[in-house]
């Protein structure tokens, strides 16, 4: 944890995020004439950060201004352990670390007992834990130098991030607020990381199980076009996401060898109806016209 930042350097120690800036920002690294600096010499100096560096654009030194954090307390830096929810070493907490290598998610243990296929859910528990390649994620790994940019190409609003890639993007969110509708639930997720530790848990019993599938072939189909898009320049209109996500869905189900998921009837039959509905609207649903206006279409003529 950096106090005064006097025994932290910037560039070489884990201290944003478990990440080091020469990780973060290998561009803004290879152009620093100092690279053996502490923090605190940073912070001290942060009205002349140009001497730093031979060259630089203002991007890269507003990003790096604010990861400064405030070195005013006379506090010694102290080391933080991660694997241990007190932040105190533990044997036990690092026996565990190595016997796993690390690749431990506080997911409940029944995550991997549902029946969906496992390319599902092993893309739904990195999605979780912040783990899949997002643009934002390959940028801070330096892997996305053909491609500079973070914006998302499902909405060209915002960094793709992984919460931002699969809940609150504008193609993500019609597609949630579909199936909320459909299914009669007012809340949705705020965060991936809280989909199935809180807000799956948090909803009624009875729409539990079918949440946790539709949830899953909700993010895999979104995760499928985004790479559409960027892989092949083509898109399919959300519509047909939509359609696809349930027929998954439904085959899913179909699928389960036993009652083990407990999906209700009730809940299931609602999915269905709902595309036996966009069957019959699958004329106007071809016409790209609709395709900006169909999360609302939908919803108005469900309600
Ligand atoms: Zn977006």
């Amino acid at each position: 944890m950096i106090h005064n930042g006097a025994s932290t350097f910037f560039w070489y120690d884990n201290w944003i995020g478990g990440w080091a800036p020469k990780d973060i920002s290998p561009d803004l690294f290879n152009i620093c004439q100092t690279s053996w600096i502490t923090i605190r010499q940073l912070y001290l100096n942060i009205s002349n950060l140009e001497s730093f560096f031979l060259e630089a654009s203002p991007d890269d030194f507003i990003s790096l201004i604010q990861s400064i954090p405030n070195c005013s307390s006379s506090e010694e830096d102290t080391n933080i352990w991660t694997l241990d929810r007190n932040h105190t070493f533990s044997v036990r907490s690092f026996y565990k670390f190595l016997v796993d290598g690390g690749l431990r998610t506080p997911l409940y243990p029944s995550f991997w007992k549902v029946e969906c296929p496992s390319k599902v859910t092993l893309f739904c528990w990195l999605a979780n834990d912040n783990k899949i390649s997002t643009l934002s994620n390959l940028g801070k790994k330096g892997c996305n130098f053909q491609n500079a940019t973070y914006t998302c190409v499902m909405c060209y609003k915002n960094s793709e991030t992984v919460d931002h890639l699969l809940i609150h993007c504008d193609f993500a969110s019609r597609i949630w607020a579909y199936y909320l509708n459909v299914l009669n639930s007012h809340s949705s997720p705020n965060s991936l990381d809280q989909v199935w530790l809180s807000w799956i848990p948090s909803l009624d019993a009875s729409r539990r199980p079918l949440w946790d599938l539709l949830t899953r072939a909700i993010l895999w189909n979104i995760r499928l076009e985004r790479n559409r898009r960027v892989f092949n320049l083509t898109f399919l209109p959300i519509s047909s996401v939509i359609f696809k996500i349930s027929n998954m869905l439904i085959d899913w189900c179909s699928a389960a060898r036993d009652s083990t998921q407990q999906i209700s009837s009730d809940n299931l039959q609602s999915v269905k109806r709902s595309l036996d509905f966009m069957s019959v609207r699958s004329a106007d649903l071809a016409s790209s016209s609709i395709f900006p206006r169909l999360g609302v279409t939908l919803l108005t003529d469900l309600s």
